[in-house]
């Protein structure tokens, strides 16, 4: 078992998910002022909102404990019993989140083919509003996601697909899970990418290495709509500022370092290529590579934990330094020479 901040010498490549909070985010989340957040009472978790707000570039933020539960709340809040969005086939809001719109807010979701770079080509969701007609469901909400799948998602490309969803009345939510991820990598700002979108959600606990969380942001009609969606959801948390100090350190101290996981990610391609694996280029945090069966158990067994498959996913966060990534090299090479 894996105790509080005993690494020992496991590097775990599973994902970004796996971080834990650092001394100084521990240190911040005991010492943060809190109160009960249902009343809207607790000052840390008013502070993270009205940051993240500004940060990114809306009236209001709301604070829950999962992204999840974040996007699901979004979704209810868009879109009615009966009402339908328009998301991508490989979207974690259509496939890995257990159905929860169609679950929970009887919303049918209209998936689309993603590209090979994660976008959805605009002349398919056009075509896929549907008429006003009882026959079909009513078209109400455009989703995408950033990155999606290691990949980010330019800024031309945002505006042109918000300017379609504006044209044909649609609402617009953006999962931005790893919006940060993006921006770091094309080196603009996040509210840029994030600029015309209705809401968006955001992550702390992924690369940005807060235990749990994640925000969405919105106009204040919209986040006092989502305060009722989060309620239904059962996601009213009391004396949460423990959890938004954790966020707030994370916003100052974790953003920028995210080209670090980043140049990992190319580090670990670059090892994997010259060991003869077929690698696609990491744009972000995330290395996608194709694997001969045995790999992933022999990567565990050398303490470089992997979930297995033969198309492999291994994600670079703040845990994982280049010393961990040269160690997960020495294993990767010992595979290929016991197989030679
Ligand atoms: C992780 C993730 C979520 C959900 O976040 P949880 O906190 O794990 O519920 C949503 N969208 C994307 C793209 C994610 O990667």
């Amino acid at each position: 078992m894996i105790g509080d901040n005993e690494k020992g010498n496991l590097v775990d490549l599973r994902s970004d998910t796996v971080t834990r909070p650092s001394a100084g985010m521990r240190r911040a989340m005991a010492e943060a002022q809190v109160g009960d957040d249902v009343f809207g009472d607790d000052p840390t978790v008013n502070r993270l909102q009205a940051q993240a707000a500004e940060l990114l570039g809306f009236e209001q933020g709301l604070l829950f404990p999962s992204g999840t539960q974040s996007n699901l709340a979004a979704l209810m809040t868009h879109c009615g019993r009966g009402d339908e969005y328009l998301v991508g086939q490989q979207a974690h809001t259509y496939r890995f989140e257990a159905g929860g719109g169609a679950v929970l807010g009887s919303i049918q979701p209209q998936p689309i083919a993603n590209r090979p770079d994660g976008t959805l080509d605009l002349a398919e969701v056009e075509a896929a509003i549907k008429p006003d007609d009882p026959h079909f469901a009513r078209t109400r909400l455009l989703a995408l996601e950033n990155t999606i799948g290691g990949k980010v998602l330019k800024k031309e490309y945002l505006s042109e697909a918000v300017d379609l969803a504006k044209r044909r009345n649609l609402s617009t939510h953006l999962d931005g899970a790893r919006i940060f991820n993006a921006a770091v990598k094309l080196g603009v700002s996040a509210k840029s990418l994030c600029e015309g979108f209705d809401s968006v959600s955001v992550c702390l606990s992924k690369g940005l290495g807060a235990p749990a969380g994640s925000l969405l942001l919105g106009n204040a009609e919209f986040i006092a709509r989502a305060i009722r969606a989060r309620k239904i959801l059962g996601g009213g948390m009391r004396q949460a500022g423990i959890l938004a100090a954790a966020g707030l350190y994370a916003l100052e101290h974790n953003v920028g370092r995210l080209a670090n996981d980043h140049a990992n990610a190319e580090r670990l391609a670059r090892g994997l290529r010259d060991a003869g694996y077929d690698v696609e280029a990491p744009q972000t945090n995330m290395v996608f590579v194709k694997v001969p069966p045995g790999f992933a158990d022999h990567l565990v067994n050398n303490e470089i934990l992997v979930l297995s498959g033969p198309r492999l996913r291994l994600v670079t966060h703040l845990d994982v330094d280049a010393v961990a990534i040269e160690r997960a090299l020495v294993a990767v090479r010992s595979f290929r020479e016991k197989a030679a």
